[in-house]
């Protein structure tokens, strides 16, 4: 009898604690984690090694077995979109990943979706997803500076807090952002700063907020168009027009900017020194240029602070837009969707001020 009652607590118990399991399983958040490689993936020789390594090695599975703890916020499982350094993104990829980003977002069973990435063009590809993904489901992208073979590795933190980033009901709404040494910062203007540090990522605006233990503090919100207002659109993208960079400096030539037209370029942004300056031997070039139909677009090769229309050159006059505070990377990226809408220079001008 004995037996009997311990063999049915021991039944009861077990019975009981299965249950609580599925209750948290239900209640914990469903969360894709969308991989493409960079350091995060990365590993290096001996553990020294945090700035000599080959990305893009280790596999998501992988990932996401070596950190048990992602168990504890959500339901998380992996897709390998690629297995690539980011540098060695194209169009191609991010459209490529955009859409499948949308229709993971699509999807009543995703809560949010995390994307492991290379730092190098992680500000790109943030600025992209940003722009033209529909929803308002946390998409959280993130990478890190050293490779998980190193010592005081950053990839096991930073993707932790993705995942519960991503998972944070507050979170939705706020576009895509990035989760980088505890910070939250937006896809629309976090950048890689400096090429080293952990503190590799920052936005001239301040970041959002922070994730702590678990924990999501926030202290701003974006305030330009993104995902759900956003007028761009993944699942009716299939190609992105050229557009270059020309970075501003002491005695050019004006050959640079011509290669960008041979090149097939329909816009061109000037990385320009200061306000996104011109030097006055140029100016006959880039007015013949945008005479051809190809825009320029004033940028700054500054990492603060924003280009300001119609000072340092006539732009109503010639006919050219400013970036606003976008630097150069980010311009080419919002001027390349501008122009699959539009060639008007005011209607990318507005785009340049609205997002
Ligand atoms: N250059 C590589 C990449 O962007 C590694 C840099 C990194 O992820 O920190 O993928």
């Amino acid at each position: 009898m004995q037996q009997l009652l311990r063999a049915t607590t021991v039944a009861l118990v077990a019975f009981s604690l299965a249950q609580a399991q599925a209750q948290t399983a239900t209640n914990k958040p469903n969360i894709v984690i969308v991989a493409t490689g960079g350091t995060i993936a990365g590993a290096g020789a001996t553990t020294a090694n945090s700035a000599t390594y080959q990305a893009a090695k280790v596999p998501v599975d992988k990932l996401i077995a070596g950190i048990p703890e992602l168990n504890n916020v959500a339901n998380v499982r992996g897709e390998q979109a690629f297995q690539i350094a980011s540098e060695s993104f194209t169009n191609e990829k991010l459209l490529q990943l955009g859409k499948r980003i949308s229709a993971l977002a699509k999807d009543p069973a995703v809560d949010g979706v995390v994307i492991t990435h290379g730092t190098d063009t992680l500000e790109e590809t943030s600025f992209f997803l940003n722009l033209v993904v529909h929803t308002d489901k946390p998409i959280v992208v993130v990478g890190s500076m050293r490779p998980g073979t190193a010592m005081s590795a950053d990839g096991m933190l930073n993707l932790y807090n993705a995942v519960v980033l991503a998972g944070t009901p507050s979170a939705r709404g706020k576009g895509v952002l990035v989760a980088m040494n505890d910070d939250i910062l937006t896809g629309r203007d976090a950048a890689k700063r400096t090429n080293i540090k952990t503190s590799a990522f920052s936005s001239g605006w301040g970041p959002l907020g922070m994730v702590v233990e678990n924990q999501a503090y926030w202290f701003r919100a974006p305030v330009k168009r993104h995902t759900m207002n956003s007028e761009f659109d993944i699942d009716t993208l299939t190609s992105l027009p050229e557009v270059a960079i020309v970075y501003g400096s002491g005695n050019m030539t004006p050959e640079l900017y011509d290669a960008a037209v041979k090149a097939g370029a329909k816009a061109i942004i000037n990385a320009g020194t200061g306000n996104g300056s011109v030097p006055n031997y140029l100016v006959d070039t880039l007015k013949r240029i945008r005479a051809s139909g190809v825009q320029i677009v004033r940028s700054s090769r500054i990492a603060d602070g924003f280009v300001i229309r119609n000072s340092e050159q006539p732009d109503d006059k010639y006919d050219w837009v400013v970036a606003h505070d976008l630097n150069p990377q980010k311009a080419k990226i919002l001027a390349a969707l501008a122009l699959t809408r539009s060639n008007s220079t005011s209607e990318l001008q507005r785009v340049f001020w609205e997002y």
